[in-house]
């Protein structure tokens, strides 16, 4: 067992990238203790040999929560101890001080520090991991670290199944309306009316947002199950186009589970602040499928548009019954949001505790690398290679790598065929 003595000052902090850089990412047992003379981060290990990593950061602030403010983001991450470093991008407190947020009141990739110092398309906290393994294997190369082996996450967002302007025949007119006196088309009418009596029977053969088969049958071919996140409730604005007690979302519902694929709580808008209302989702969705007979248990959650506050919705998530959340990634840009592509346990900054939720970093969501609003590749060459690039560093280090893709992004062929080489690449 290796012993880690720290200063005694911002010991819950401490304590805690301690826990998931050596027992989550390393594998390795030890213990801590805390020492007022300790002015560095001192590991000894088994056969008595010591590394001593010069305290960089928390000494500097020794009051609880004394760090978090603004002045004390570091202008480079050289700046910074790797534990500092870690503790940084894994609890995002650089989004808790740095107030400036978009019109969804997101904290946008481009104000983070990794984005401005051309990072965010690494794994840092995997180099740091890196780092410290090679230092300790110096000092004995006997040192047994964890294994792993790389994953691949595929999952959905299912904010419109199908296409919603033919939900309703009011839908319909008003939609159809557009389509003949806006647009003036009338086959784009005709093919909406088709749409619209097709849907009625459930068959969705004329629906683009309804790729839900095709969807399966990709990921079942690259021997994954995918994962599909469902809004429970769309009664305030700005969410999906159904409710869990349509019949037809039921049958989907039934659908993915008898093929296996996992089904979780896409977090409505208003939700990520909320905990009761969090938490009421999470049952809606599980009360649902436990009336249909599914057998599979609500684990996993991410949040509609990523909104996210990084203060608060770690504990949210967890007050709501989750046991892993996976919208870790900017919407405006793909990447490293959390420094790293493995699974671990999230920290409660204001509360100063580690939570037993756990992140799994979404790396990277299709629209942030096409549309037009945020990089804006479209299906370039160049798109597809910032995906496999991402998958790529994340294999390097057997980690995982997550990639969204909404079911009603296969609009272009396009989509259909970036989607596959990302998958299969
Ligand atoms: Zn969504």
């Amino acid at each position: 067992m290796l012993k880690i003595t720290i200063p005694n000052n911002n010991v819950a902090e401490r304590n805690y990238i301690l826990d998931v850089m050596f027992n989550e990412f390393l594998g390795l047992d030890f213990k801590v203790v805390e020492n007022d003379d300790c002015q560095d981060w001192i590991i000894e290990l088994q056969n008595k040999k010591i590394v001593t990593i010069k305290d960089t950061f928390f000494s500097k602030y020794p009051k609880a929560k004394e760090y978090l403010k603004l002045e004390n983001i570091p202008s480079k991450m050289e700046e910074l101890d790797i534990f500092a470093a870690s503790f940084f991008m894994l609890t995002r407190w650089e989004e808790y001080v740095n107030k400036v947020r978009d019109k969804h009141n997101r904290f946008p990739a481009t104000e983070s520090l990794a984005y401005k110092q051309g990072f965010l398309d690494r794994p840092v906290v995997n180099e740091y991991v890196e780092m410290l393994k090679n230092m300790l294997l110096e000092l004995d190369s006997n040192l047994k670290f964890k294994t792993r082996d790389s994953k691949l996450f595929i999952s959905c967002d299912v904010d419109q199944p199908y296409d919603c302007t033919v939900e309703n025949i009011q839908n319909l007119i008003r939609v159809g309306a557009g389509d003949i006196v806006k647009r003036k088309s009338i086959k784009e009418f005709a093919k909406r009316v088709r749409r619209y009596i097709f849907n009625k029977f459930e068959n969705y053969k004329y629906d683009e947002n309804y790729t839900f088969d095709w969807y399966m049958d990709v990921c079942e071919k690259a021997g994954i199950k995918a994962t599909f996140y469902f809004v429970p409730t769309s009664k305030e604005p700005q969410n999906g186009c159904y409710e869990l007690k349509n019949k037809k979302i039921q049958n989907l519902l039934k659908y993915i589970d008898s093929r296996g694929h996992e089904i979780g709580v896409h977090g409505s808008y208003q939700t990520y602040q909320d905990k009761e209302k969090a938490k009421l989702q999470k049952n809606m969705l599980d009360d649902t499928l436990s009336s249909l007979g599914i057998s599979q248990k609500i684990v996993g959650n991410r949040q509609h548009y990523l909104r996210w506050d990084s203060s608060v919705t770690p504990s949210v998530l967890e007050y709501a019954g989750f046991l892993y959340d996976t919208t870790g990634s900017y919407a405006d840009r793909p990447g490293f949001r959390y420094g790293v592509c493995y699974e671990f346990s999230m920290f409660d900054i204001l509360n100063r505790k580690k939570l037993k939720l756990k992140q799994r970093p979404l790396i990277v969501m299709e629209c942030s690398v096409i549309d037009k609003s945020y990089m804006g590749l479209g299906y370039t060459k160049e798109a597809l290679q910032v995906m496999k690039d991402l998958k790529q560093k994340c294999f390097k280090y057997n980690g995982s790598f997550s990639l969204l893709w909404h079911n009603s992004h296969f609009k272009a062929k396009e989509d259909k065929k970036m989607f596959e080489e990302v998958v299969q690449c």
